[in-house]
């Protein structure tokens, strides 16, 4: 037996989507007593073929993240299956390679994992948990969002099969037909904004002799205007890259549809990947382009019926490297909201909304800011010189000064509360720029003066 008094009945979970979100989601509903079952229209990531469930790509996990799988009792798997990032690479578009680490402290390191096998190992612990059943390739069709009803069918076309639970969480990611469906027809905010810009996963595999290409154990960024790329280390030496840029336009994916048109851009844009990657060609003219989308949302809740979570609640562009990070920190979160309110789920679910909502909607802003930044600022002098300043504070005034990076990647402080402080931090920079250059001023009018008062006598 699971631990559980058989006599009394457990409450009944049921999770739509086994991504990130609905199988930790899945662990901690468990934990706290649920029965759990979790309908994913995709197949088994432990046992599909490599691809098969399209997105293959490698994701940077940090502190939130961290914490959840800690408090789940993951990490230290998870560990063993990443790769420390202690840094970026930037590659400038003249040649030139610079490395900026991510923080001050020893501990401030991101780690690359491999998206499916994260959710594999995720599944493999929830699965452990005897209250909790997986049910992939069967998708949802229709909530009855007053009695904690789905409709789920398999995917093959098979018979549809209707499931009542006592609460529904919707883990089915940005484009969630259990949020749709839980707010149709009510008083609901919901404003979504694709960008013009798209991903495609490219590679840079190992090295002919069976090393690396690039230093490993680091983010690489090839900063630019009309397109960047990015490429986060795998286990087995090679990288994943992402390739960002516009749709459609003069440099756009549109516009990249002959091998010569993908030859002459990398050697345009991006001359020393091109040295790295040599199989661009085949991978950007075969390879789907992504959609980047930001979603914010309310409410996030129906009643003690229903709750979002994760990209469901709030997508994000992927620039600030916080979508997964922040969809493990709502599974926490509302874990402890429902240990708090052992006595009325409404009031666990609204708890979790107004702890999550205000910070996850700082958070989208500071994703598109970061998109800006990436684009072009990651390699100018000014954007350098303010960052390299924000890190000498830090040494300086470990306990007082945090970049706003340091505590959005390796902190657990909200997010609204990060950005509140870099703000007090950045006017505080440039009171302290504006006296020092005032200072400057001084001292030169008083040398004039001096020289002027010498010269006259
Ligand atoms: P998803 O992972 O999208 O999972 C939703 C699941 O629901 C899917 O498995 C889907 O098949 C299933 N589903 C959908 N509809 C139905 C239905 N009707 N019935 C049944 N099942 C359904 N985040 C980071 O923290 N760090 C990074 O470095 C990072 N890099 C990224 C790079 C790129 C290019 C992109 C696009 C995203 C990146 N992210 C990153 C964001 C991260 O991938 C997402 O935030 C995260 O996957 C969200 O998890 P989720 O479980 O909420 O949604």
């Amino acid at each position: 037996t699971d631990g559980h008094d058989p006599t009394v009945r457990r409450e009944h979970a049921v999770i739509i989507g086994a991504g990130l979100a609905g199988s930790l989601a899945a662990l901690f509903l468990a934990r706290r007593g649920y029965a759990v079952d979790v309908y994913e229209r995709r197949a088994d990531p432990r046992t599909a073929p490599a691809g098969l469930n399209g997105r293959s790509i490698n994701l940077g996990l940090s502190a939130r993240g961290m914490r959840s799988l800690a408090e789940a009792g993951l990490l230290a798997d998870v560990l063993k299956r990443s790769v420390p990032m202690r840094g970026r690479v930037v590659h400038s578009p003249d040649g030139t390679v610079a490395f900026q680490p991510y923080g001050v402290r020893e501990h401030e390191i991101l780690h690359s994992v491999l998206r499916d096998e994260l959710i594999a190992l995720v599944v493999d612990a929830a699965e452990a948990e005897p209250a909790v059943r997986f049910h992939f390739d069967m998708r949802l069709l229709r909530l009855d969002r007053d009695r904690a009803t789905v409709e789920v069918a398999p995917t093959d076309g098979g018979e549809p099969v209707t499931v009542t639970g006592d609460l529904v969480v919707g883990a089915d990611g940005v484009f969630s037909t259990v949020r749709q469906q839980m707010q149709y027809g009510l008083r609901a905010d919901y404003a979504q904004e694709f960008l013009e810009w798209g991903y495609k996963e490219l590679t840079i595999p190992v090295g002919d002799d069976g090393e690396p290409r690039v230093r490993l154990e680091a983010l690489h960024v090839w900063p630019g205007d009309d397109a960047l790329m990015v490429a986060h280390p795998n286990l087995d030496g090679s990288l994943t890259c992402s390739l960002f840029m516009a749709h459609e336009g003069p440099v756009s994916f549109a516009a990249l549809d002959t091998p010569e048109a993908v030859r002459t851009f990398f050697d345009r844009h991006f001359p020393d990947a091109a040295a790295l990657m040599p199989d661009r060609v085949e991978e950007v003219l075969g390879h789907p382009t992504g959609q980047l989308v930001t979603v914010r949302t309310a409410p996030w809740r129906h009643a003690d019926r229903v709750v979002l979570i994760g990209d469901a609640a709030h997508a994000v562009y992927p620039f600030y490297g916080q979508g997964m990070n922040s969809a493990f920190e709502d599974c926490l979160v509302l874990d402890h909201c429902l240990g708090a309110h052992p006595g009325s789920r409404a009031a666990a679910l609204a708890a979790y909304e107004a702890a999550r909502r205000p910070h996850t909607d700082v958070l989208a802003d500071l994703s598109t800011q970061n998109f800006q930044d990436l684009r072009a600022r990651v390699h100018r002098v000014g954007y350098t010189a303010h960052a390299a300043a924000d890190r000498l504070l830090a040494r300086l005034l470990p306990e007082r000064w945090m970049p706003l990076y340091t505590m959005v990647s390796h902190t657990t402080m909200p997010y609204a509360d990060a950005l509140a402080r870099a703000r007090r931090q950045d006017r505080l920079l440039r009171t302290a720029a504006a006296s020092t250059a005032l200072a400057a001023l001084a001292a030169t009018a008083a040398t004039v003066g001096a020289w002027r008062r010498n010269r006259g006598r």
